[in-house]
């Protein structure tokens, strides 16, 4: 496939938080690319720039914010679009589901009526018909007693039940692209596990690409087709997902998954860690912001922020190749 076939293309996204006259790069030249029905995961520790991306690729960045760079959608450049156009594509040709349901949906509105309403703004259906086909998605994503659920208002359904409504209305639209940003972090494991297998499985149902933002990486292994590690906001590692987890180059991602469940020690009940922590926009490092985390951190890595450069079949940021 060649780059024009692409369904999304990130290229050197930036974006800073403006603060008292200073900004405050919180993405450094992230580079992606998304291919029509594939699933591709961002992983890393929290605070490291997955839902910014997430929210500028969407063009809904935090307030005071600066972003550059581009965000080709269907050989469209998102960043350049008027608003109006964007408003168009939002929600319907792209769709997101958010981590925590209860604060994504409206509390006043039933279920029922806040995927109607994405149905007759995107779609120019009728109510009725638009009933009609929530009730249907309700179904397909395995809300039990659609009719009913229609009135339902999101504080009378658990968790489990208002993720999947979350995924009915995101996928209401037939969006090409979906973004989902930690989607089961709210959720117990039983929950996780279902909702996780319901988005893949509507992937594969509808040729749909999905984003999915992550830090579990035990589940990430089993959907994503590539996985994109990011730190401190920039992407240190992109490669398919059989051969990162195989062979981890970056010395950050290494640490991630010596770091992830599969390597609970039963008998001591502990789980090895990286070090340190994220660093904040206020203290980032000059150079390569996981040196001071770093065994292998060298002279030049506290100067100079590494490029990612592609090494046998990944791509990696690391002053070590
Ligand atoms: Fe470690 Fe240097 Fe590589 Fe950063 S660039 S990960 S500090 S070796």
């Amino acid at each position: 496939m060649s780059k024009s076939d692409a369904l999304l293309i990130v290229k050197d996204l930036s974006l800073s938080f403006s603060f008292e006259k200073t900004l405050w790069p919180a993405l450094r030249g992230v580079n992606l690319t998304l291919w029509p029905g594939e699933i591709v995961s961002l992983v890393g520790e929290s605070g490291c720039g997955k839902s910014l991306t997430g929210r500028a690729i969407l063009r809904l960045p935090p307030e005071n914010t600066q972003i550059s760079g581009s965000i080709y959608f269907q050989g469209q450049d998102l960043l350049s679009l008027p608003e109006v156009e964007l408003e168009g594509i939002r929600g319907s040709q792209m769709a997101m589901i958010f981590q925590e349901p209860m604060t994504a949906l409206n509390p006043v509105l039933t279920c029922g009526e806040q995927v109607v309403e994405v149905l007759v703004k995107h779609k120019h259906m009728s109510v009725q018909a638009a009933y009609e086909k929530t009730s249907h998605l309700f179904s397909q994503v395995g809300i039990p007693e659609p009719e009913r659920r229609l009135q339902s208002y999101p504080h009378q359904l658990s968790g489990g039940l208002r993720q999947r409504v979350m995924i009915a209305m995101a996928l209401s639209c037939d969006p090409s692209l979906l973004l989902a940003d930690e989607p089961t972090t709210a959720l117990d494991s039983t929950m996780r596990q279902q909702i996780l297998d319901l988005i893949v499985a509507q992937s594969h149902e509808r040729g749909l690409a999905v984003l999915m933002i992550s830090h579990d990486l035990v589940a990430v292994e089993t959907f994503a087709s590539r996985v994109c590690v990011m730190y401190a906001g920039i992407v240190v590692e992109e490669a398919k997902t059989s051969s990162l987890f195989a062979n981890p180059i970056h010395p950050y991602t290494q640490g991630l998954l010596l770091a992830s469940l599969r390597n609970f020690d039963a008998k001591t009940k502990r789980l090895p860690v990286i070090p340190g922590s994220v660093p904040t926009l206020l203290a980032m490092p000059k150079g390569c912001p996981f040196a001071p985390r770093c065994s292998k951190a060298k002279a030049i890595c506290q100067k100079e922020l590494p490029k990612l450069r592609p090494i046998d079949d990944h791509f990696v940021a690391c002053h070590l190749f």
